[in-house]
């Protein structure tokens, strides 16, 4: 079976490596499901949730945005910073959310809006896929 060939990295570290079946992942202008023989693409990503399927289990990753790349069933992700589920401390991802809001309602310049506009839906999203994996794992339980 032709699987995809997924990287996605940082200017850190490799988050994910893995072959799957399908990624779908929060677009600029909305969510793409890329499946094997994909068309080539080049778009940039907004935060968000990504979504892998391998062996028929999903699994999810919190990204802040980022560029992504279809190329010949390889799928490469440079990210600003992703997360898998299982790395995102939810606690911390929620007192930044509510700072990024407290930071909103204060913001004197576009500049401070827009910073605390970014690290909101950065937080966002890593609150997002952290409850969704709590609700997956405690319904196989
Ligand atoms: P915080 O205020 O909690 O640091 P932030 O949005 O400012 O949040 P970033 O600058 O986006 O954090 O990320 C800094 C580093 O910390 C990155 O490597 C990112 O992957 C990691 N990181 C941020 N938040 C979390 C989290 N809730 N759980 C795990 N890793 C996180």
């Amino acid at each position: 079976m032709t699987v995809l060939k997924l990287e996605i990295a940082t200017a850190e570290r490799l988050v994910y490596a893995e072959d799957v079946s399908i990624v779908v992942a929060p677009g600029a202008d909305g969510e793409l499901a890329i499946l094997p023989e994909h068309t080539s693409l080049l778009t940039t990503l907004k935060p968000g949730e990504l979504r892998v399927v391998k062996d028929g289990k999903e699994s999810l990753i919190a990204v802040s945005g980022g560029f992504m790349e279809v190329l010949s069933n390889r799928v490469t992700i440079l990210a600003d910073t992703a997360e898998r589920s299982e790395e995102i401390d939810e606690e911390r991802a929620s007192i930044a959310l509510k700072r990024a809001q407290e930071q909103m309602t204060q913001a004197s310049s576009q500049m401070e809006l827009e910073k605390a506009m970014a690290a909101m839906r950065r937080s966002q999203a890593r609150v997002a896929v952290a409850r969704r994996k709590r609700r997956t794992n405690s319904a196989a339980n």
